[in-house]
């Protein structure tokens, strides 16, 4: 049976309630979530923000600490005394009688670290062979390896015309060298020649000005890159005699302009270098890698700072695009705030939806408990209005009987005796609809202490009171002996029979010779049970519960033919209840209801 459509007042009231509800506890609590997630997804925005300015300075820890290695390389080879770009010295104490030479510190040992080779040449002298020291091998005027050539190349062609040798100039820091040591760095290595004149060299010296080194990078004629560190180193020598037997000295007298410097090790610079510093300065998020392996993979969560370090580091170059030569990425792994925020966002979320669920709940049980609310004051007015129409019927027909027997208008002996029945059976109706209310508040204040007795037993006392006189034959029982005795008491199981049985006479009634009203008492193993049951329209599932409860009635008073109060079942309820037994009601196969009562044994 389908329900009834809520009246409109009651809609307006659960409405009323549920929009509170909304606009106290849920409307601030969407704000919240909300003002939550939104400061969640600025404070990423935010971080996201600064990481390139992260890598950025990453990169600027890195070329600064290139910038440092090279000046300390520099450094030390300035303090390097150009007469060392020889292949022999002369010891720093002056000379004696003889020369005696010494292997120059270019060709002893091993080169420094990010040092491939040295090299020197006489820039004022066209075609002037250079030399060229790889530590412990020295090629010299010998040759130089394969792999230096291209260098060469390219000095011979950056190599102006051959050089005038002009005056020191003003802003030159010159400094004497004597001349036995310049001799021997320039000289073609004539020993017999320098010793014969020693005597003349002595306290004789050379107005040398050394340039401070210059960087230079450049990509060679086969492509390859190419660091270079050259200084240049200028010479004169004042009015002096040269003695006509020492031809060694002659290219000393004219002054001379030396191109010398070192050749830088690429590798090391830019990838050595870097990738050392780098693994020491970085973050742990933090990292360095080439462009062309960095890019052309698939890193959605990284961020990158270009540099370039030959530009950085302060190297000349001679064609456009060289200072972009070997550039380095300095990549900023974004994995981890993205994990990070994902997971506050699920949390957030998470939270978020155990609040929605309580939410939920708290709505669901605000609209059961005000539905419940508004459904007892429905009762309460069925009830009302069930009493009134309960009180009105025998009122009125006890009042047209009473008034038609005292005017005599009746004068059959017969009717007037009919007539006196209907007064007295009215005046029954009434008084037990006063008892069902008085028993209803009674079970709610108080009940007799319950005892163990025997079920069958006192159904069995019961059966004379609940056989109709008028039909015995529609009310028949069914008593199980030997029940494991229950806790009850006799009003108890009266007055829950009695209700049931005179429910089932008015909604079951049993025509002529049809089945009985069965009242039964079994157990089921665990439970004593006692039940009613009968052939009628049985009730509907959504019904099942709901008839149990004070006044509810099934349809509407419009639509009942039965009269009630809704009050029967009710106390059925209560009665059970002060017994502690479980009333409920089920569908009987075959059709009818069963109404059943069930008793834990004492
Ligand atoms: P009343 O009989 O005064 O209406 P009850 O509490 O005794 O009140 O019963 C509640 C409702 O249960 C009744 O209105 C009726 O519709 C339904 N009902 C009770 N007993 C039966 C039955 N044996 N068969 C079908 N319906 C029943």
């Amino acid at each position: 049976m389908p329900r009834r459509p809520k009246p409109l007042i009651e809609q307006r009231t659960t409405r009323t309630a549920l929009g509170l509800y909304g606009v106290l506890l849920v409307l601030p609590t969407l704000v919240f979530a909300w003002l939550h997630w939104r400061e969640l997804v600025k404070t990423q925005e935010a971080e996201m923000a600064a990481v390139p300015e992260e890598a950025a300075d990453g990169a600027r820890r890195i070329w600064t600490s290139m910038q440092r290695k090279l000046d300390e390389l520099v450094d030390a080879e300035s303090q390097r005394p150009f007469t060392d770009y020889a292949e022999y010295v002369l010891p720093s104490e002056p000379i004696g009688d003889e020369l005696r030479p010494q292997r120059s510190s270019l060709t002893r040992g091993k080169l420094p670290t990010g040092i491939l080779a040295y090299f020197n040449f006489d820039r004022s002298i066209e075609g002037s062979p250079i030399d060229v020291f790889v530590g412990d091998d020295t090629y010299g005027r010998k040759g130089v390896p394969e792999s230096f050539q291209p260098v060469i190349e390219e000095f011979r062609r950056q190599r102006p015309d051959p050089v005038r040798i002009a005056p020191l100039g003003p802003e030159g820091q010159p400094r004497a060298v004597p001349l036995s040591a310049v001799a021997l760095t320039l000289g073609d290595g004539d020993l017999a020649c320098l010793n014969s004149c020693s005597q003349y060299m002595i306290d004789r010296a050379m107005t040398v000005r050394v340039d401070p080194f210059r960087l230079q990078f450049f990509l060679d004629s086969e492509g390859r890159p190419r660091a270079v560190a050259s200084r240049r180193v200028r010479a004169t020598v004042g009015p002096v005699d040269v003695p006509a037997d020492a031809p060694c000295l002659a290219p000393l007298i004219k002054g001379f302009h030396l191109q010398q410097g070192f050749l830088l090790d690429v590798q090391w610079l830019l990838r050595e270098l870097p990738f050392d510093i780098a693994s020491r300065v970085l973050d742990a998020n933090q990292s360095l890698v080439r462009p062309d392996t960095s890019r052309t993979m698939d890193r959605l969560d990284s961020r990158f700072a270009t540099f370039y370090p030959i530009e950085k580091l302060g190297f000349e170059t001679f064609r456009p695009g060289d200072a972009k030569y070997g550039a380095l990425d300095v990549e900023i792994d974004t994995s981890e705030i993205a994990a990070r925020f994902r997971r506050q966002k699920r949390n957030l979320l998470a939270v978020a939806a155990m609040l929605v669920l309580t939410l939920a709940t708290g709505m669901t049980l605000l609209y059961r408990s005000v539905d419940r609310e508004l459904e007892q004051a429905r009762r309460t007015q069925n009830f009302v209005a069930a009493v009134t129409h309960e009180l009105r019927t025998p009122v009125s027909t006890i009042r047209l009987h009473g008034e038609m027997l005292l005017d005599g208008w009746i004068e059959d002996e017969e009717q007037r005796k009919e007539y006196y029945r209907r007064i007295v059976r009215e005046t029954g109706r009434l008084s037990t609809l006063v008892e069902n209310v008085l028993e209803k508040s009674r079970l709610k204040e108080s009940v007799s202490e319950p005892v163990a007795a025997d079920l069958s037993e006192v159904v069995r006392r019961l059966e004379g009171d609940l056989t109709s006189p008028t039909n015995p034959d529609d009310l028949a029982f069914e008593l199980a002996p030997n029940l494991p005795p229950v806790l009850l008491t006799h009003e108890g199981v009266s007055g829950i029979l009695s209700n049931l049985v005179e429910n089932a006479r008015k909604y079951a009634p049993v025509p002529p010779g049809g089945e009985p009203i069965l009242v039964r008492t079994s157990w089921d193993g665990r439970r004593a049970l006692l039940e009613v049951l009968d052939r009628g329209p049985g009730i509907p599932d959504e019904e099942r519960e709901r008839i149990f409860d004070a006044f509810y009635r099934v349809g509407s008073e419009a639509t009942r033919t039965a009269t009630g109060t809704g009050l029967g079942l009710h106390l059925v309820r209560l009665h059970a209840q002060a017994a502690g037994a479980r009333v409920s009601v089920h569908p009987r196969p075959g059709g009818g209801s069963i109404f059943r009562i069930a008793w834990r044994p004492a």
